[in-house]
């Protein structure tokens, strides 16, 4: 992607790790499947993805103490508790063409016509912005995630905000929620069932706090990680959720419509 290292480092430091971490995640740089490796410990930061053809490889040398990791990440943790105040750069969706269109594209028109889901176009940095709902004051945003609209944006997903709510979207009335790669694919099951996005993390334990109200739920992420399905599934199951089911998918739940995920789920 030729991105140069200053680029680079401008992208992982985006990425908000926090000191101390070593972690497994898509990779923004050539969109790999869990192929980017950042840790962060001993006072560096060091990037690597396991893609031959991808040049995100790098080191970051700490400034001779923590000061330099701390700086850059503390500021988020402070801010993990806090309110969220939606940028002056998010708009209203129908500000962006493009943005309209990746809502058509993939199934998330309904969810946002029928105001399950808020969605908006961030114009600073072109993206599609899923808003994340605060879990018990549904007008109150705790985060979002923006989808970039053209692929000159990186990373391809950005959080704002707490990352430790997960984009939710669904009906009160569902009993059932189905773990997603995506907001989009979150959005697109709504109608049926609700969808969780969890994107491209592992399940953190506040995402599993905000599980515990459904008696059925559904892993369905794509082929690529299939292992990562089956970790989750174990997990769920051996710290008491009793229903899992991992739903083997042909493609991206964004790409069906209500009626064929209707059909998939209960047909
Ligand atoms: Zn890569």
């Amino acid at each position: 992607m030729g991105l140069n290292y200053k680029q680079q480092l401008e992208v992982i430091q985006g990425l908000f790790i926090p000191p101390d971490t070593a972690i497994r995640l898509d990779c923004p740089f050539c969109n790999g499947k869990n192929t980017l490796s950042v840790d962060t410990m001993h006072n560096n930061i060091n990037w690597y993805c396991f893609h031959a053809s991808c040049s995100a490889k790098g080191k970051y040398q700490g400034e001779k103490d923590m000061t330099y990791v701390n700086s850059t990440f503390k500021k988020k943790e402070e801010n993990l508790n806090t309110e969220f105040y939606v940028p002056d750069s998010f708009k209203i969706l129908d500000s962006s063409d493009k943005a309209r269109q990746y809502i058509h594209k993939n199934n998330c028109w309904e969810a946002w016509a029928w105001g399950r889901a808020d969605i908006k176009y961030d114009v600073k940095q072109d993206r599609v912005v899923f808003m994340i709902r605060h879990e018990q004051k549904a007008h109150e945003f705790v985060g979002a995630v923006g989808r970039a609209l053209s692929s000159a944006t990186y990373p391809k997903w950005y959080m704002y905000g707490n990352k430790d709510v997960p984009f939710k979207c669904g009906l009160h009335e569902h009993n059932e929620a189905v773990i997603v790669e995506d907001c989009a694919s979150a959005c697109a099951v709504s109608n049926i069932l609700t969808g969780v996005a969890i994107l491209g993390t592992s399940l953190k334990q506040s995402h599993k706090q905000s599980l515990k109200s459904y008696d059925k739920l559904y892993i369905a992420l794509d082929r690529d990680a299939t292992t990562k399905a089956f970790d989750i599934a174990n997990e769920l199951r051996s710290e008491g959720f009793k229903n899992v089911e991992i739903k083997a998918l042909k493609d991206d739940l964004k790409y069906f419509n209500t009626e064929e995920i209707k059909e998939m789920f209960y047909g």
